[in-house]
């Protein structure tokens, strides 16, 4: 028989990120409860049943199908009609001597939507029909780890970006897949507000009571007993560790990659168009030019934030934590701990030029008259957000906290 969320003994969990233990109050409807020293969102009742949740993915899912097959745009230049395709860009970027960048953008703007909402649509299905399969766990786990990285929401502003650039010179059409994939793209942003993440825990399994010393899983912020240490977590499945294992190092490894490739990402430009065999070089902060002398002032703000500002505040805040776990400084823990909390959000959001390249490059390939050609800065820009993006999830914010009681 499945436990109702009523039924269940105390609720206790350990706050992930400051690593202290509390008993969270019971929920009803919609609220959310906070960690009363991190102010850490710890369970967030959305008022909405696990019916939304579950209809919201399924929908994204279908919606994938047709938005990954179907045309997106189709504009008109010179007699020719060009269309692009949501992979198209990606052949286009591979035959221009990039196969990684082209791998890459493969695997976040296509695969992983797919492997995210397959997965969730199957967990919340089977919770929905009452099985009690030892997979829907860890299915679950994986469908909430891939989020950050399954990215239709960013490809869809990288679309968007696109359009407004190229639309004041050449008719531009969207057409069917297009807009499958913007509604693919609205629901999975509707499926992340929907989801009751600790309701679905406790669906999945109730939590065990810990004796003595706990340590918390952090992916299902299960209470177990410090002894199961480097065992897998009974509900989730992921390996169980008192702190990130290698967090310091495999971080900072990471920030130190992320350093030396943010100039390159800003120096050399992403593409060249050649327009009648003339090159105009196009580098992160001439698009931001262009857009501002378009007058699309709020684009500029939001691409100026998402590819200059972003990355390097990402690597400055990690330099600042490593800085703060060394010299275990006990001022600002909350502030410092905010801040990481925004640093492992938002760096999703930078690969919005990255994406604008995948949609419009195929689109940009008019034999003599126009070509648009991918240079080293595409690929160094796409690489500082990766390992920013790796680095921030390696790092432990609870070390702050550690440290600074030391
Ligand atoms: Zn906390
Ligand atoms: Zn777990």
């Amino acid at each position: 028989m499945m436990l109702e969320v009523e039924d269940l003994p105390a609720r206790v969990i350990a706050c992930p990120d400051c690593g202290e233990v509390q008993e969270l109050p019971e929920l009803h409807g919609t609220g959310k409860s906070e960690c009363w020293r991190c102010r850490r969102v710890l369970e967030r009742a959305s008022g909405r049943s696990l019916d939304a949740a579950l209809a919201c993915s399924l929908t994204t899912l279908l919606l994938l199908f047709p938005g990954n097959t179907l045309t997106l745009f189709r504009v008109s230049a010179a007699g020719l009609i060009r269309e692009s395709r949501l992979g198209s860009g990606i052949p286009v970027i591979w035959s221009q001597g990039w196969p990684l960048l082209a791998v890459a953008i493969a695997i976040q703007g296509v695969l992983l939507p797919f492997f995210r909402f397959g997965l969730l649509t199957a967990a919340l299905g089977a919770i929905r029909l009452h099985k009690t399969y030892a997979w829907i766990g860890p299915a679950f786990r994986w469908a909430e780890r891939l989020d950050p990285w399954a990215m239709p929401d960013v490809f869809l502003f990288g679309c968007a970006i696109g359009y407004s650039r190229i639309a004041p010179f050449v008719p531009i059409e969207i057409d069917a897949g297009g807009w499958c994939f913007i509604g693919a793209a609205f629901m999975s942003m509707m499926t992340r507000a929907s989801l009751d993440r600790q309701a679905i825990w406790k669906r999945i399994a109730a939590p065990e009571q810990a004796q003595g010393e706990a340590i918390c899983c952090l992916d299902c912020l299960m209470i177990l007993s410090a002894a199961r240490q480097g065992e897998a977590c009974p509900r989730c499945g992921a390996r169980l560790w008192r702190r990130k294992s290698f967090s310091l190092p495999r971080s900072l490894a990471l920030v130190m990659a992320g350093y030396l490739l943010y100039p390159v990402a800003n120096i050399y430009p992403m593409t060249v168009d050649y327009q009648l065999g003339m090159p105009q070089e196009h580098r992160i902060i001439d698009g931001v030019r262009e857009l501002i002398q378009a007058h699309l002032w709020p684009l500029a703000v939001v691409i100026f934030a998402a590819s200059i500002a972003i990355p390097l505040l990402k690597l400055a805040g990690l330099t600042w934590f490593f800085i703060s776990v060394y010299r275990g400084s006990s001022k600002a823990l909350v502030t410092k701990t905010k801040l990481y909390r925004i640093i492992d959000a938002i760096g999703r959001w930078s690969n919005i030029d990255v994406f604008t390249i995948a949609a419009f490059a195929p689109l940009m390939q008019v034999g003599q008259l126009l070509n648009v050609v991918v240079f080293p800065g595409a690929p160094a820009f796409l690489t500082v957000v990766v390992v920013s993006m790796f680095a921030a999830q390696a790092f432990d914010p609870r070390l702050i906290w550690d440290a600074a009681r030391a």
